[in-house]
């Protein structure tokens, strides 16, 4: 079920599957119309688990989208590890056993997500799929029906995530490039959610470009790409939503060229105990992370503004900040749970609204 609703001139998407609210971002699109703008094109579908938007500008935009979306539906068929015949899912039912060979397009989303899990030394690491399962956030509906964990199966999960045992390999021979991936022990499992929406809405964009369109806008669950300005030269403004107060905005973001990516404690979590559980998870700890309600990371890629908005929020603002401030093109922003608000030196807008 998808709702829609309008205010003044910001718009505000708010999508729903069943009751599970994946995703509310803002995007402003003041004082462009069809009429100043030419062929403006906006189309919408449910893919990768959300909602993705895709607005572009220019000659052959319409048919332009449609390539852009079967990119994406080519990348989710590699990554989605719903689908059990994606090549995602294929590494993970062989943990243990013998290494699977990849595409060009896996190897590369699994290769950065391994460069960040080794730079936040762990704290990002994609193969948290054991500890996503053992706190009941591998369904659409999450939850834990029993008890919490306790500490024995809280270190066997913990024991199954490590992204140094998941093994890639590119091989040359005969003229041809062989890539394979192989996780090192049985139980282990890769999860995607963290990189996959920036990563394809990434390959999406790049589809954009090779058809002519120069002025585009992806918005792929809590990830925005953006190409170029809005057609009357202005650039894009996006909308950060406030982690508390639905319909509210934190902050609006001026974008040209670069990605953003929120990662929110209200995006998937439930309540037990009085206690909220949030998606985002520590592999130091096992345990889902408590004390942000909020990052946002601005930077060139989406695949990466995806990666460093999970990884910050378990990072947290010291270290975080510390990350981001030695990346450059890389900014950011956090909300911590009582509201206090960090983000790096060069963080583009300073007007921020708790
Ligand atoms: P969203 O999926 O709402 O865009 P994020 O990009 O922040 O949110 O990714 C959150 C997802 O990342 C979780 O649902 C889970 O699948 C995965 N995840 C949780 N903890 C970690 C972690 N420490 N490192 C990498 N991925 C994680
Ligand atoms: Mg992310």
């Amino acid at each position: 079920m998808k709702n829609r609703f309008y205010m003044d001139k910001a718009r505000a998407v708010l999508t729903h599957i069943g009751s599970y609210v994946i995703i509310v971002w803002h995007i402003f699109c003041g004082g462009c119309s069809q009429a100043e703008t030419g062929e403006l094109v906006e189309e919408s579908r449910l893919l990768l688990h959300t909602f993705i938007e895709i607005k572009a500008w220019g000659e052959g935009a319409r048919q332009a989208i449609q390539e852009a979306y079967s990119e994406m539906d080519r990348v989710n068929a590699l990554l989605n590890s719903y689908d059990p015949n994606s090549e995602v899912s294929i590494i993970n039912k062989n943990a243990g056993g013998a290494p699977v060979q990849i595409s060009a397009e896996t190897m590369e989303a699994l290769r950065l997500a391994k460069k960040f899990a080794k730079t936040t030394e762990g704290s990002f690491d994609c193969t948290i799929g054991p500890l996503v399962t053992l706190w009941g956030f591998d369904r659409d509906f999450p939850g834990l029906p029993g008890r919490e964990p306790d500490h024995k199966a809280l270190a066997a999960a913990k024991g199954l995530v490590d992204y140094r045992e998941l093994k890639l390999a590119i091989r040359k021979k005969d003229g041809s490039i062989k890539r394979t991936a192989m996780l090192a022990k049985p139980g282990m499992w890769i999860d995607v959610g963290s990189f996959s929406k920036g990563y394809a809405a990434d390959q999406a964009m790049k589809v954009l470009k090779q058809r002519g369109i120069t002025q585009a806008l992806i918005a792929a669950g809590g990830t925005i790409c953006t190409a170029g300005s809005k057609p009357d030269g202005s650039p894009w403004r996006v909308g950060i939503r406030h982690p508390r107060k639905e319909g509210s905005f934190l902050t609006v973001l001026t974008l040209q060229d670069k990605s953003v990516s929120t990662s929110g404690d209200y995006e998937k979590y439930y309540v037990k105990k009085g206690k909220r559980h949030t998606h985002i998870i520590d592999p130091r700890t096992g345990l889902p992370v408590e004390k942000i309600q909020a990052v946002t990371v601005i930077a060139d890629s989406g695949v990466v503004s995806d990666i460093l908005s999970t990884a910050l929020f378990v990072l947290g603002p010291h270290e975080g900040i510390q990350l981001v401030e030695s990346l450059p093109g890389v900014e950011a922003l956090l909300v911590d749970q009582q509201g206090k608000i960090s983000y790096s030196k060069s963080w583009p807008q300073k007007t921020i609204i708790y």
